[in-house]
């Protein structure tokens, strides 16, 4: 059988992107180098703030065609306070990434890895597996995709268009009753949807919220609740335990997400995956993180956990459960790499940055393959 080749437009971007993408290369080369059925080729794709201060341009057309041609899109983070648009706004392509390659799901998996510090002291935090998937084609981002429907502001008021559409909400929710049953597939005590809204307060979201219903009748077999977004902010705190998957609006998931992140160590343990019907992109869920960057203390297990997330989805779409299986490879060895180790990353005030957490997941990828 002849090795398939995946091409992947590698976007690092701004701050600690750089930093994070070569590490997550190191270790996907690591993975990959005796994997006979498929491997990787990498396009660089130049891009964000910097290049837009730089060049005026903040994604070029050919990395826009980069990405249109590639199998999947690995992005690091793109965005720095200093440098922005004339009228105020940050450069943030990967917003116009997302409407481009109509990359509707936001999905970010909430899950504990063993031996990292949680901030909870319940040993249940030890469980926590959730899923949020963020709406983005819409919501109350949509004045900042479609600036043109957007009201004109003056010195005295500004709006933000919010907008919630049937087609948006129903591929949203069937997307999420979708994930919740193939993780049931995967371990029975999943298989639950939990819609997190404002539709006692807002118009739009109690649209959201009726079709939110209309999906779930359709989808009897999956356990379907509610929950109000203030109400579920404390139950992410209190019970975070108790979720599966979470479908929510684009800024309520923007906000979720980081308190999410905090429960299992920081935003960098926290993988995405932006997915359309065409197209992926992955991207750890935090920002430049400008604070650290160029230190050498970013955290590249989110950028890494992405990568497996990208794996999984390339081994789903083409029918090709070697790439899944590398997925799960790799997931195990970051599980498997931060108790042994002991490590403690800059966000939990420890002193283990992108070499050693990078070390760390080398190593213990070479002992699961000493031990097959
Ligand atoms: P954005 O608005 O672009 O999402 P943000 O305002 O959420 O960005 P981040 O860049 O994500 O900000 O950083 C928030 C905080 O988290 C910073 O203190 C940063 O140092 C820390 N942080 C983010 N990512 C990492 C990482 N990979 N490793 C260590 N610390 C991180």
């Amino acid at each position: 059988m002849s090795k398939h080749q995946f091409k992947i437009a590698v976007l690092p971007g701004d701050g600690i992107g750089p930093e994070i993408m070569s590490a997550c290369i190191e270790v996907l080369h690591r993975l990959l180098a005796d994997q006979p059925r498929f491997s990787l080729a990498y396009l660089p794709g130049p891009g964000g703030a910097q290049h837009y201060a730089d060049t005026g341009v903040a994604l070029p057309d050919a990395t826009m065609r980069t990405c249109e041609e590639a199998d999947a899109i690995l992005f690091g983070s793109m965005g720095l306070p200093h440098i922005r648009y004339p009228d105020g706004t940050e450069v943030n392509p990967q917003l116009g990434l997302r409407k481009d390659f109509d990359l509707y799901a936001g999905v970010r998996p909430i899950r504990a890895i063993p031996g990292v510090p949680s901030v909870l002291s319940d040993p249940r935090a030890a469980q926590i597996d959730f899923v949020l998937i963020r709406e983005q084609s819409e919501g109350l981002f949509y004045g900042r995709l479609y600036p043109e429907h957007q009201p004109a502001a003056n010195d005295q008021e500004a709006f933000d268009l919010g907008r919630i559409t049937r087609k948006g909400s129903e591929r949203l929710f069937d997307f999420a009753f979708s994930m919740a049953r193939q993780r049931r597939a995967a371990n029975p005590a999943k298989g639950r949807v939990t819609c997190v809204d404002k539709a006692n307060v807002l118009n739009s979201m109690a649209f959201f919220h009726k079709i939110y219903w209309e999906r779930a009748t359709l989808n009897p077999d999956i356990v379907a609740d509610h929950c109000y977004v203030d109400a579920m902010a404390l139950n992410l705190v209190k019970r975070p335990w108790d979720y599966d998957v979470v479908p929510t609006e684009n800024q309520f998931g923007d906000i979720l997400s980081d308190l999410a992140a905090g429960l299992i160590g920081g935003l960098g343990m926290s993988p995405s995956g932006d997915i359309g019907d065409k197209y992926g992109l992955f991207q750890p869920s935090h920002g430049t993180a400008p604070d650290i960057a160029g230190q050498g203390k970013a955290n590249p297990t989110a950028m890494i956990l992405s990568a497996a997330m990208m794996l999984d989805w390339l081994g789903e779409k083409h029918g090709m459960p070697e790439a899944k299986a590398e997925a799960a490879r790799l997931s195990r060895a970051v599980d498997a790499a931060f108790a042994p180790a002991r490590l403690l990353s800059c966000e939990l005030g420890g002193k283990d940055g992108t070499a050693a957490i990078t070390n760390a997941i080398i190593n213990a990828l070479a002992r699961e393959s000493a031990l097959a």
